[in-house]
């Protein structure tokens, strides 16, 4: 059974029940945070916590970050699930008004759901290469992803794991993860901006390569520079890192095969995902 926690009551999804006036329906009035638990432990709790906090924060909205992460753990043990994805979704609320302007005293809605999850190394996929056509806010993890769905449908249908989006012929990132480019033994990426997620696998990845030693670059890069790249890779919290070896355009990723230092890299994530220190 899947379980859930609405508004702080816990029960089975198959019982949720939210109000068609609620703003995320009727404007997509709200944030999100998806967070990986791994041997029953939330990963990076600290990390995902300081993000919502900015996203919160960006749409002028005031919840209680502790409650909610309480309510996560109660959703995550409820599920018994060792290994799961935590959703959480959090809107303005709902009004009998429907006015684009906040409603005044609305209570906001929060949705917390744990469903399965099996951290699995996954083979080298391809990639769409388009045009960023999402808002310029990217840095907040709104839950206003219609372009991030229509793009991701379209990878989909051309037999593609990822969409990754260049505006002005600079790459910002993919539709659900951060870009990588590893070059004569440096690791590039996107700087951050408002056009950027601040992915948390990005902030470990950047962790991890300054520890090997690798040389790193945040950098504007262009969108001609992917398929030159000795390994091109994304990085999200359900899928790690994931080389993408064949781009539409663009074609081949270098020889067509991610490197050996890729290889180093993304075994160092997937055994960073058991270590405490990821607790704090
Ligand atoms: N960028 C976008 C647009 C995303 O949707 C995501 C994940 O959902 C990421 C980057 C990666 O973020 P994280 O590493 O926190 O999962």
């Amino acid at each position: 059974m899947i379980w859930c926690v609405l508004n702080g009551e816990l029960m089975p999804l198959s019982e949720a029940r939210i109000s068609p006036m609620d703003r995320g329906f009727l404007f997509g009035d709200g944030v999100y945070e998806v967070l990986a638990c791994i041997n029953g432990r939330m990963r990076a709790p600290a990390l995902h916590r300081k993000r919502l906090l900015e996203s919160l924060s960006a749409i002028r909205l005031s919840v209680d970050v502790d409650q909610i992460f309480a309510d996560m753990m109660r959703v995550l043990k409820r599920s018994s699930l060792t290994n799961a994805k935590i959703y959480l979704q959090i809107t303005r609320g709902a009004s009998d008004v429907r006015s684009h302007t906040f409603p005044k005293e609305v209570k906001p809605t929060c949705f917390i759901t744990a469903m399965p999850f099996e951290f699995t190394k996954l083979e080298p996929a391809k990639a769409i290469v388009r045009e960023d056509i999402r808002w310029r806010k990217n840095k907040i993890k709104s839950i206003s992803l219609l372009a991030n769905v229509l793009l991701l449908q379209e990878a989909k249908e051309a037999e593609a794991e990822e969409v990754i989006l260049f505006r002005e012929g600079q790459v910002t990132e993919a539709s659900t993860s951060n870009v990588f480019l590893l070059t004569g033994g440096a690791l590039t990426t996107p700087s951050l901006c408002d056009d950027v997620l601040p992915g948390i696998t990005r902030y470990l990845v950047l962790e991890i390569a300054r520890n090997q030693g690798l040389p790193i670059v945040e950098r504007s890069v262009k969108v001609e520079e992917l398929a030159i790249a000795d390994t091109l890779f994304v990085s999200s919290s359900t899928r790690g890192l994931l080389p993408i070896v064949e781009l539409n355009p663009g074609g081949p990723v270098g020889a067509g095969v991610p490197t050996v230092e890729f290889y180093a890299l993304q075994d160092a994530y997937n055994l960073s995902l058991y270590q405490n220190h990821l607790d704090d």
